[in-house]
């Protein structure tokens, strides 16, 4: 079903709900007061905790309801920010379960909503909205991470298609991926940035071959991701051919921005079928970020360890000063937040977000370790905190270079928020062709 056609009063196969339209001022948005009654009166009549899981997103996508910010023509209801966080509100005080998350509604989502056409746009954000279609991200290369506007995995046009070759690696989620945000170079006789293309790339077909990979805390949410002579249409482009630089800030800006300006509908703690299905779709989703908080530090933890070992005067001071750390984060998520709720996009405040958090894990788990000693190498139950120590010392890392290295994210501090000059580039404006490299394919 397209958006729009939701039909009040005949029950769930019927239409859009259209009274925020009606509701609109002349300046085209919708108070949150009329969004509210609006809201509060479509969940009235449609949320049924026993519908199941598929049926309910699908209401939620063509309804508009489940991503209120997105425009009305595209799964959304247009509505402003302030008005879309009473839904959410409406949402939660009722219980009823929100739209997908993860790699899609996350960062394909705002990528495909900002560059992709109509149809593309169409196409794809309602199996984003119902959770339908998994997303993974193909930037990295083996050897162009940091500089990713260095890769040369290629795309050379067939007809009305493309076809990809070369290898992506650290592919987070890329087995149960329908979908990946693949970047590649369709031109190699300009400067690098101006010779990429963004392609929303089907995963499942025979050019595609994912391996996963081994970390050191034992997890393997990572893979390797092979491409040989893997195949997209043309329509598949996200923004414009050779310009997909632009359409990739928007990705990374927003990768950046996780966790400290995301304004969305969270799966509600409820009985049912619909929140049972949610639950296990959620569990399944984790299975891949289930060492997550343990790369975060587990600061949360740190105090009441502290408290358990009876840490002397000099861990004390420690714990006091990542506890006051992770506040003075907190506050500049909440100006994060309160930038997204005016409509801004996300900014450099993501970066200093992210540098934080890689400096309170990094605390985190030096407190950890010295609380506990020579045992925090240990896994197992009988280890300190069953294995979660052990398990933090070797996850920590990885928080550091997911999304952008440290190094990256001071570089982007610097040059974007404090004014400083730009880092000095040798390669950045001749053609790709002439760039000394020992990774350029064919
Ligand atoms: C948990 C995790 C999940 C990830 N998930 C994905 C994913 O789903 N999709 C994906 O595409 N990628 C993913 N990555 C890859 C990640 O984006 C890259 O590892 C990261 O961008 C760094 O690239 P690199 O590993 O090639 O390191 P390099 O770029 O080779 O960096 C090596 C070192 O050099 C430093 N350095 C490099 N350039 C500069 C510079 N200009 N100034 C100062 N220092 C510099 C770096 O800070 C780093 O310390 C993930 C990584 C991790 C750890």
């Amino acid at each position: 079903m397209s958006p729009g056609t939701w039909r009040r009063g005949t029950g769930r196969s019927g239409t859009r709900h259209e009274c925020s339209e009606a509701r609109r001022t002349v300046s085209g948005t919708v108070e949150p007061g009329a969004a509210r009654a609006d809201v509060a009166a479509w969940l009235a009549e449609q949320w049924d905790p026993e519908l199941p899981l598929a049926e309910w997103r699908a209401l939620l996508a063509d309804s508009g309801w489940g991503c209120p910010t997105w425009p009305t023509d595209r799964y959304g209801r247009g509505l402003e920010p302030p008005a879309a966080a009473v839904v959410t509100e409406e949402f939660a005080r009722i219980g009823a379960v929100g739209p997908a998350t993860g790699s899609g509604m996350n960062l394909a989502a705002p990528t495909i909503l900002r560059h992709g056409s109509d149809e593309l746009a169409r196409r794809l954000l309602r199996g984003i909205v119902t959770g339908e279609d998994k997303w993974c991200q193909l930037f990295s290369e083996p050897g162009n991470g940091s500089d990713l506007a260095g890769l040369t995995t290629r795309a050379e046009r067939d007809g009305d298609e493309w076809v990809v070759s070369g290898q992506k690696v650290w592919t987070t989620g890329a087995r149960d991926a329908a979908f990946g945000m693949l970047l590649a170079r369709t031109s190699f006789d300009v400067p690098k940035h101006r010779g990429i293309t963004y392609f929303a790339l089907p995963m499942r077909q025979a050019g595609v071959e994912v391996r996963p990979l081994r970390q050191m805390n034992n997890y393997s949410s990572f893979n390797e991701v092979f491409l040989t002579e893997a195949r997209v249409r043309g329509a598949n482009v996200v923004g414009e051919v050779h310009d997909g630089w632009a359409a990739a800030l928007t990705t990374l800006a927003h990768e950046r921005g996780l966790g400290t300006n995301r304004i969305g509908l969270i799966g509600a703690r409820t009985s049912g079928r619909t929140a049972r299905e949610a639950a296990t779709e959620a569990e399944e989703v984790n299975a891949t970020y289930v060492w997550y908080p343990q790369r975060a530090g587990r600061p949360d933890l740190v105090l009441e360890q502290a408290t358990a070992t009876g840490a002397g005067p000099v861990h004390r001071q420690a714990v006091a000063d990542v506890i006051a750390r992770g506040r003075t984060a907190r506050w500049n998520v909440e100006r994060s937040r309160l930038a997204a709720a005016r409509g801004r996009p996300p900014g450099p405040e993501g970066s200093v977000a992210k540098l934080a958090g890689s400096d309170i894990a990094r605390r985190s788990a030096a407190i950890h370790g010295a609380l506990v000693g020579a045992a925090g190498m240990l896994s197992g139950a009988d280890s300190p905190l069953g294995g979660i120590v052990a398990e933090i010392l070797v996850s920590v890392p990885g928080g550091s270079i997911a999304g952008g290295t440290d190094e990256i994210q001071k570089n982007i501090v610097g040059e974007r928020a404090l004014g400083l000059p730009r880092e000095p580039s040798v390669d950045a404006d001749i053609p790709f062709s002439q760039v000394l490299t020992n990774r350029r394919p064919g």
